[in-house]
């Protein structure tokens, strides 16, 4: 099939790049469902393994449906290169551990994911990696004494799941840039669809596909994709691993072989995935791509909805604080406004009147909104973030995760808007002590 035209919006991206069939193939992205491919002599699949020729040849490594999903992110993020990983969780750790290991150091927002800050502050602090948090609205100079002659890498959320904090990239790349090293953002709320982080100068980009890519709850998975635009040689001392020989492949130097658009990917690809192996089905790369056909459509309707369920909110006697980036007023709305200017997620946190207690009757009494540890798909869903996804940090971690104890999370599916602001209302109500 003829390859798309360059100038192509990011809802055309959405539904048609990636998978390009030829003549008489599936219109639809096939499941090809093996886990090997076969090959007509042992010398055809020598230069598969030597990284001299392209193809398939182990499904730990590369998949063709999972290929073309991935393709199709990088397109959508404007990127070189992409790879999907078995989750977020695998999207981030691999991410972080291509390019720093044991006796290095990152520096991260504070504001990040729960499951991401224990990955970066306790397990990868097992592995020897060490890890500043500052929060996403430090001063230059505190985040300019953060780096250390080690730091690989600066690390932060799009927008933060729970805290939704926008995080100001453009300032955060600047200083990575000074310091030698690559900006790695997550931008799992936004999507692609609301924010392209590498036109604003990150290095790296993250996605948790299992929330809004995927869209309907179905499938967990992660990608990873690469901007293109890191020159690892000119920091070569810094990223050995991609700028040295690597033994355990046959002595390939990936930033020579593959260049700055090719190398991190690959190395990722064929070091990192084929050691550790966290890699995504092709069943679950195919529901992806599905709700990635609709991403465009489905993000207006989420960010109108969790709108209209803001602007209710921020007007409730019972609401003591309500966070929404494209909320006017809210903290982050300029920054919003610059990096966002679409719309942002369809989460909403707020800090109901009456703590705890009143936080678990309100979400008891929803009808629409569903108790659930989720985000980001079609139906609308509740969380209390201190007793659940963050009950492992402190009070002192909790406050400068932007979280409080009566602070509830609400995703904002695809319903109508004006039967979730009357859910919320009549649970409001009825949870009144
Ligand atoms: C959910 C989430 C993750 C983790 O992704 P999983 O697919 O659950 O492993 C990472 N980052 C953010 C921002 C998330 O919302």
């Amino acid at each position: 099939m003829s390859k798309l035209p360059e100038n192509i919006g990011i809802e055309t991206k959405c539904v048609q790049s990636g998978y390009r069939p030829e003549n008489g193939e599936p219109r639809e992205v096939p499941i090809i469902e093996s886990t090997t491919f076969k090959y007509d002599t042992s010398a055809d699949m020598g230069r598969l393994f030597d990284l001299e020729a392209e193809g398939y040849f182990y499904s730990r490594l590369q998949n063709p449906t999972c290929d073309y999903v991935a393709a199709k992110i990088a397109a959508l993020e404007g990127g070189s290169a992409a790879m999907l990983t078995g989750s977020g969780q695998a999207a981030n750790f691999y991410a972080v551990f291509n390019i720093a290991g044991c006796g290095d150091h990152i520096i991260a927002s504070s504001s990040i994911y729960g499951g991401t800050f224990n990955l970066l502050g306790v397990t990868m602090k097992k592995m020897g990696l060490d890890v500043t948090f500052v929060s996403p609205d430090c001063s230059n100079e505190e985040l300019e004494a953060a780096f250390r002659p080690n730091t690989k890498a600066v690390f932060g959320e799009t927008i933060a799941n729970p805290a939704l904090t926008v995080f100001d990239i453009e300032r955060f790349a600047k200083k990575a840039h000074e310091h030698g090293v690559p900006l790695i953002v997550d931008n799992t709320f936004a999507t692609p669809v609301n924010c392209r982080p590498f036109e604003f100068g990150a290095d790296i980009v993250t996605h948790s596909t299992t929330k809004y890519m995927d869209g309907h709850g179905s499938a967990v998975g992660g990608c990873v994709v690469d901007s293109g635009n890191f020159d690892w040689m000119a920091h070569a001392d810094k990223f050995p691993g991609l700028t040295t020989p690597d033994d355990s492949y046959h002595g390939i130097t990936y930033a020579e072989k593959f260049g700055q658009k090719g190398a991190y990917i690959t190395k990722m690809t064929a070091q990192v995935m084929r050691d550790l192996g966290s890699v995504q089905s092709p069943y679950n790369a195919y529901l992806l791509n599905i709700g990635l056909e609709s991403l465009h459509v489905r993000m207006k309707q989420h960010c109108a909805n969790a709108l209209a369920v803001a602007e209710y909110l921020k007007n409730s006697p019972d609401v003591e604080a309500v966070n929404y980036p494209s909320l006017p007023g809210d903290k982050y709305y300029a920054r919003a406004q610059k990096y966002l200017p679409n719309g942002s997620c369809g989460v909403v946190s707020f800090v109901i009147r009456g703590g705890r207690d009143r936080a678990e009757r309100f979400m008891k009494e929803l009808k629409i909104f569903a108790i659930e540890t989720h985000v980001a798909d079609a139906r609308s869903c509740c969380l209390h973030p201190a007793s659940s996804t963050h009950r492992q940090l402190t009070d002192e971690e909790l406050v400068n995760a932007g979280i409080s104890s009566g602070m509830i999370r609400l995703s904002c599916g695809l319903e109508d808007a004006r039967d979730l602001v009357a859910d919320i209302d009549q649970a409001m109500k009825n949870s009144r002590g």
